[in-house]
């Protein structure tokens, strides 16, 4: 029987690869070590019982009371606190999905790498904070990183049998997010609500926000970068509304491969699930010609400085991809507490940006773990005195 972990189960990936393993057989189909969640403990207890866990875990010191009662009269383990959530990871599993939303995703992905097997890695920030540390523990312990992002399992499955050297170019779709019609200058004043909208797919609210303002197609151009190896100048974007074509690789042949489906996280977590194979998945058909036509526009770099910061990233290297998505998280707290404008997200990332590589060098090569972690730690400081400045414009 093949033995799984879920990092962040009671999120919105984490839910869809629940409901992927119940629909499989669920206890009787995969024996199930760990479960980890945050506040949502009677769902995570639900979740543990359900797939009969062998341990849960939130990741908040508060919540183990409640979690211990939800799962009284059970044989399942419980802990809580952020190392209790990378213990977890210490349990080996065959397929480990990580889905922790942000850089707290880094450290248990990392920590599971090291027994092997499959890693399913829906938490980009990883990626971006530590791409080349993370392919590389991956290497090392011959471990294999499945991408669940859906641009990026696209570009994977566009990939199979092909060789990476044949590829020109690889071009992200984005679906523009819930803003992407409004003039620019209505931006500036967008609420969180409003950047909440989101046309096409259903996801958690972070992500949801960092669609409109483009900051997750920013993360998603590195994280392609860091997982396929291509050169940043070959990584395209491109605006397409209906959110039906999830990615394309284009060849030196000239031949362009698309990957289409309803917009529904199940098909890539199913396809990590089941990779090499392919399952039959619960996810809606294309019906082209009810859809009638596909659209597309080229995004503009005013609108979404998110693009832009993310080729200065690239350039850079190094640490500067986890002062980025440190930044960006702190920018995106301050928006959601309504202390930021949601164009002011980019300019407190641009000025953390300057504020780190003036006190340091991020462009050194990241060797540990450590390292990235202490960028993360500094970066979060210096976008907390940049949030002070830019709102004080
Ligand atoms: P979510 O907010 O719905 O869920 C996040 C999960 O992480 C929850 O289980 C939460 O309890 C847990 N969590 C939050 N903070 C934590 C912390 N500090 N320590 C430990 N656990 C914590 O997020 P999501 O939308 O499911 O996204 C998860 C990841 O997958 C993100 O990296 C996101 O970018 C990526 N992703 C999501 C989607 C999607 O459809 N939602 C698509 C592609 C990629
Ligand atoms: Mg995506």
């Amino acid at each position: 029987m093949r033995s799984v972990s879920v990092f962040g189960a009671t999120g919105s990936v984490g839910e869809n690869t629940f409901d992927l393993l119940m629909r499989e057989g669920g206890a009787s189909a995969y024996r199930t070590v760990a479960l980890t969640g945050g506040r949502n403990v009677a769902r995570l207890a639900e979740m543990a019982r359900a797939l009969r866990a062998e341990i849960a875990v939130t990741a908040f010191d508060d919540c183990l009371p409640a979690l211990r009662d939800a799962l009284a009269g059970t044989d399942i383990e419980v802990a809580a606190g952020s190392a209790a959530v990378h213990d977890a990871a210490d349990r080996p599993a065959d397929w480990v999905m990580s889905a922790i939303v942000g850089a707290a995703g880094l450290v248990p992905g990392m920590r599971a790498l090291r027994h092997g097997g499959k890693l399913a890695l829906a938490n980009k920030e990883s990626l971006v904070t530590a791409g080349q540390l993370l392919m590389a523990t991956a290497a090392a312990n011959e471990a294999t990183v499945l991408p669940v992002d859906s641009e990026h399992s696209a570009i994977f499955q566009a990939l199979v049998g092909e060789d990476i050297a044949a590829v020109e170019r690889i071009i992200l779709t984005a679906s523009g997010g819930a803003l992407r019609d409004w003039p620019l200058e209505r931006l500036a004043s967008a609420t969180v609500a409003e950047a909440l909208a989101h046309p096409n797919w259903s996801m958690g609210a972070r992500i949801t926000i960092d669609s409109a303002s483009m900051f997750n197609k920013a993360l998603e151009v590195i994280e392609t970068r860091e997982f396929f190896g291509v050169d940043p100048a070959q990584i395209e974007v491109i605006i397409h509304p209906e959110s039906i074509i999830h990615s394309l690789v284009g060849f030196r042949d000239g031949a362009v491969m698309a990957h289409l489906g309803a917009p529904d996280m199940r098909h890539p977590i199913g396809y990590a699930l089941n990779w090499p194979k392919r399952q039959t998945l619960p996810v809606a058909r294309l019906d082209l010609a009810a859809l009638g036509g596909l659209s597309f526009r080229a995004p503009d770099e005013i609108r979404f400085p998110a693009l832009r910061l993310a080729r200065e990233v690239m350039a850079v290297r190094g640490l500067a991809g986890a002062a980025f998505n440190a930044a960006k998280e702190v920018a995106l707290d301050h928006f959601i507490a309504g202390e930021l404008g949601f164009m002011q997200m980019a300019a407190v990332v641009e000025a953390t940006l300057n504020r780190v590589s003036s006190d340091c060098s991020l462009g050194n090569a990241v060797l540990t773990l450590e390292d990235v972690l202490q960028m993360d730690h500094l970066a979060r400081i210096k976008a907390a005195e940049a949030v002070t400045m830019v709102k004080g414009r």
